[in-house]
C-alpha cells in the first residue's frame, strides 16, 4: 500500500502534470474554413457570416478561427452544400432552398409562399419542431444546418406594367426563381432566373417585364427604382431564412465549449441579420419614396392573390404526394401556422389595425 507521504508526492506530481497539460490543451487553436454563396463584401448576408466568425473567435479567446471564402474565391455559389457535405469546406453560409434540385425536402427551410413571417418561422424552428425536421433532412448528408439570418418579408418585385387582373400575368416574363416561379407558371407567367449582374439591363431593355430580388434592403443598390415604376408588396418569400451549414465530422472534432460558442455565434448572427435587414429596408424605402416619388407601391388585386394562393396550395399537395418527408414537414408547418397565426392576428395585426389612422 502507498504511504501517505508517497501518495502526497504522487498527487503533487500528478497535479503539476495536469497544471502543465491543461493550459496547453485549452490553448489549442481550431481552424474552420467556410464557403459563402455571396460575393466578397456582400452587404447584409455577408455581414452575417463575418459577424458570426468574429464573434466565435472573440468568445473563444482566439481558439476558434473561421476563415471565409466568398464565391469570388471558390467560384461555386450553388455548390456550397456539396462542398460542405464532402468536407472540402467545414462550413457554409447559403440558403436551404438552393438545394431542392438535389434534396427536394431542403426547400422547406428557407421560406414558403403564403407561409410564416419571420417571428412565426423562428418560433417554429426553435420551439415548434422545425430544427428536428431540418436535422432529419440534413443528417443523411453528414451536415448540420442552422437558421443563418432572415431578410424579413421580401417585396413582390419591380414591374414595368401595373397588374390589374389575372390576364396581366399571362405571358409575363419575370425573374422569379424557385418554388414561387413554379406557382406563377401555373397562372401562365414565364418565370426565368437571371444572374444578379444582368438583372438591371434585362429589366431596362424589357427582356423581362418584371423581377423580384429581395426588398429595399438590397434592391436600392441594384437601381431598379430608376427603371421600373411599380413596386409590388410580397407574397412569395415572407421570411427568407439563410442557413449556416457545418460538416458533421468538423463539428465532432470541436471540444464541447467551442461547439456551444459556435452555436451561440450562429444564433446571434442570424438574429443580427434579421434586425439589420429590417433597419436597412426601412431606411432604403424612405430614400426610394423621397427621392423617386414616381415609384408606385402596389399590392396585387384580390383575385390575383386568390389564384396565386390556390396554385400554391395545388403545388404543395403534389409535393406532399411525391415525398413522405415533404408531407411531414408541410403538415408540421401548416399545423404550427394555424396556432401561431391566431396569436399574430390578435397581437401585432390587431394592434396595427386598431391604431391605423
Ligand atoms: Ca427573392
Amino acid at each position: 500500500m502507498m504511504s501517505l507521504s508517497k501518495l502526497k508526492r504522487w498527487l503533487a506530481v500528478g497535479a503539476c502534470a495536469a497544471a502543465v497539460a491543461l493550459p496547453a490543451q485549452a490553448e489549442k487553436t481550431y481552424r474552420l474554413k467556410m464557403a459563402e454563396t455571396w460575393p466578397t463584401n456582400f452587404p447584409v448576408f455577408g455581414d452575417a457570416s463575418r459577424n458570426m466568425a468574429a464573434m466565435a473567435e472573440k468568445m473563444s479567446n482566439g481558439r476558434l478561427k473561421i476563415t471565409i471564402d466568398s464565391k469570388n474565391k471558390h467560384k461555386a455559389p450553388l455548390g456550397v452544400f456539396d462542398m460542405v457535405r464532402a468536407g472540402q469546406y467545414d462550413m457554409g453560409h447559403s440558403a436551404s432552398y438552393y438545394w431542392k434540385g438535389k434534396v427536394p425536402a431542403t426547400l422547406y427551410f428557407t421560406t414558403m409562399p403564403f407561409g410564416m413571417t419571420a417571428p412565426e418561422q423562428y418560433s417554429w424552428f426553435y420551439h415548434g419542431g422545425g430544427m428536428e425536421l431540418m436535422e432529419k433532412v440534413y443528417s443523411k448528408y453528414n451536415v448540420l444546418s442552422f437558421p443563418g439570418g432572415n431578410t424579413g418579408n421580401q417585396m413582390g418585385g419591380w414591374f414595368q406594367k401595373e397588374i390589374n387582373s389575372l390576364e396581366d400575368l399571362k405571358g409575363l416574363k419575370m425573374r422569379i426563381p424557385g418554388f414561387a416561379g413554379e406557382v406563377l407558371a401555373k397562372l401562365g407567367a414565364s418565370p426565368t432566373n437571371i444572374p444578379a449582374g444582368e438583372l438591371y439591363t434585362a429589366l431596362e431593355r424589357r427582356t423581362i417585364d418584371a423581377l423580384e430580388w429581395v426588398g429595399p434592403s438590397l434592391d436600392l443598390r441594384m437601381g431598379f427604382h430608376k427603371i421600373a415604376p411599380y413596386y409590388y408588396t410580397g407574397w412569395h418569400e415572407p421570411a427568407t431564412e439563410l442557413q449556416f451549414m457545418i460538416n458533421k465530422r468538423s463539428w465532432d472534432r470541436l471540444p464541447e465549449d467551442l461547439q456551444e460558442i459556435l452555436r451561440v455565434s450562429i444564433r446571434t448572427a442570424a438574429y443580427d441579420m434579421y434586425i439589420q435587414s429590417y433597419h436597412e429596408s426601412a431606411k432604403n424605402l424612405e430614400i426610394i419614396e423621397n427621392e423617386f416619388p414616381n415609384v408606385k407601391i402596389r399590392s396585387f388585386p384580390e383575385d390575383v392573390m386568390a389564384a396565386l394562393r390556390q396554385a400554391n396550395q395545388d403545388l404543395l399537395t403534389e409535393k406532399a404526394k411525391e415525398d413522405p418527408l415533404a408531407k411531414e414537414i408541410l403538415e408540421s408547418q401548416a399545423n404550427y401556422l394555424k396556432t401561431v397565426r391566431r396569436w399574430t392576428d390578435i397581437s401585432d395585426k390587431a394592434y396595427l389595425n386598431s391604431i391605423a389612422q
